[in-house]
């Protein structure tokens, strides 16, 4: 069923992650959805969770934002999905990276050739990864206090430094200001500080907050970076970089702000600030924005449980409690830290393929009812869903994915599929009671990425 893998890129990830080299190297197939799911499970007899990743979404976030955001190169921060294929493929399309650690850096210094594509963004750094950015060349990096200008200036004084001004965040669903950002009136005081350290100040960053659920808050920040920029100026600074971080939504319809919306926003903005012919190098940081929608996770139901909550009526519909193998422990962390509402979709029901909303549809059968596709459940049918619980399959009680889910009547053996699954999981994954963070399947399923980036 699956297309013939086209390239192999064993030997470049390896150098890239270093990884052993007994790990198999990954494909990347031209394949839809639904086969790579059908083929794994039904053809192969798949048991484990997995991921399957459609990077030609990547590729098409990263047209949307060269189209909505022309002035800001894109710094694809790390942390929120570090999968080697993933980095490769931004590499690739010309994407820098927004490092928080030495082993983020370690896994983007191979994709490119220009240090100045990295910056190490984070205002509090150890001192043995701030030595290995040195010993690397790797320079533009953000601080937000005078500790940490100590000790840049004792482990890397030729840094060239981005102060994080706090951006106010009050209105996303991470906020980051609590720990990160200077505020606005201690912002010239720490500047003349670098200033006495000999010190290089370059630019000034902020970040709205991930999961940003308010345009206005970005031009905001843009306006406050502006001050910045104008302070270091008096300084005598050659300010120079602008980095308006991340925040930007994952998908339509995961915030109340869409990501054109919220770019138009920041572009005039940017615009009226630092037009074109200022002569400042804009960069950003989004992670969600590239990473969260190419991602769909499938998982096993492992068990199944009738919950018996009192004495229910004699003809009242059993409800039950399904075990899925991954959890919050693993890929589903990101309902604790994340904040994430996951919603799961039937893929295979007593060995029949129901196709969802991402799949191409290749006639396969529906189940009435049963599918809760693109948000959207048939009426008709909808008693024949059942509220039941979905949950991880460690021993612990708090891991429990879907308090409360509606679902057709499941059986052990079956699938469910739960779709923008690639930011802010795999990454913060646990392997808590030994369980396994699911492998990854990569394809284009619309053949959409030119072939120049995939070689
Ligand atoms: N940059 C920094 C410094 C961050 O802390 C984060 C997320 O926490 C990001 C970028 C990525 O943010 P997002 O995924 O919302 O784009």
């Amino acid at each position: 069923v699956l297309a013939s893998s086209p390239f192999n890129m064993a030997d470049r990830l390896a150098k890239a992650v270093e990884q052993p080299a007994e790990v198999t190297a990954p494909t990347v197939h031209f394949a839809s959805l639904a086969d790579l799911f059908q083929a794994e499970i039904l053809d192969h007899g798949a048991e484990d969770a997995f991921y399957v990743a459609d990077l030609g979404r990547v590729y098409q976030q990263f047209l949307l934002w060269r189209e909505h955001l022309p002035r800001v190169h894109p710094f694809y921060a790390v942390k929120c999905n570090p999968d080697p294929v993933l980095l490769r493929l931004l590499a690739k399309l010309g994407a820098g990276f927004d490092c928080a650690s030495r082993a983020e850096i370690e896994a983007v210094l191979p994709l490119t050739d220009c240090t100045d594509n990295i910056v190490y963004a984070n205002p509090c750094k150890q001192a043995s990864h701030l030595r290995y950015s040195a010993a690397h060349g790797v320079a533009m990096m953000t601080f937000d206090n005078y500790d940490e200008l100590v000790k840049i200036r004792r482990l890397h004084p030729r840094a060239r430094l981005i102060l994080r001004v706090l951006a106010d965040d009050s209105k996303s669903v991470c906020q980051l200001g609590m720990k990160f950002g200077v505020p606005p009136h201690a912002t010239a005081s720490l500047l003349r500080q670098a200033r006495e350290l000999g010190l290089d100040v370059a630019g000034v960053s902020f970040h709205v907050g991930s999961g940003c659920r308010d345009a206005a808050t970005f031009r905001d920040a843009v306006q406050r970076a502006h001050v910045v920029f104008q302070e270091g100026r008096a300084l005598g600074y050659d300010m120079h970089v602008l980095d308006i971080g991340g925040g930007f939504p994952g998908w339509d319809g995961e915030s109340d702000v869409t990501f054109i919306e919220a770019a138009t926003v920041l572009r005039k903005a940017l615009d009226e600030y630092f037009p074109s012919d200022a002569g400042v190098r804009i960069i950003g940081e989004p992670g969600r924005f590239f990473a969260a929608a190419a991602f769909s996770l499938a998982v096993n139901v492992i068990a199944r449980r009738e919950i018996s909550g009192g004495s229910p009526a004699p003809d009242a519909p059993v409800e039950h409690s399904y075990y899925v193998n991954d959890g919050v422990y693993g890929s589903f962390n990101c309902i604790m830290f994340d904040h994430a509402v996951v919603t799961p979709e039937v893929m295979i029901r007593q060995g029949t393929y129901y196709p969802s909303g991402r799949d191409s549809h290749r006639g396969s059968p529906v189940l009435e009812g049963s599918l809760v596709s693109s948000g959207t459940i048939d009426s008709a049918a909808a008693d024949r869903l059942r509220p039941c619980k979905v949950w991880g399959p460690t021993c612990d009680g708090i891991d429990c994915i879907n308090e409360s889910a509606r679902l057709p009547t499941l059986e052990v053996g079956d699938w469910l599929v739960y779709h923008n699954m690639g930011a802010y999981t795999i990454c913060a994954a646990s392997q808590f009671n030994g369980f396994q963070i699911p492998r990854v399947i990569y394809t284009d399923s619309r053949n959409v990425i030119p072939y120049q980036y995939l070689i």
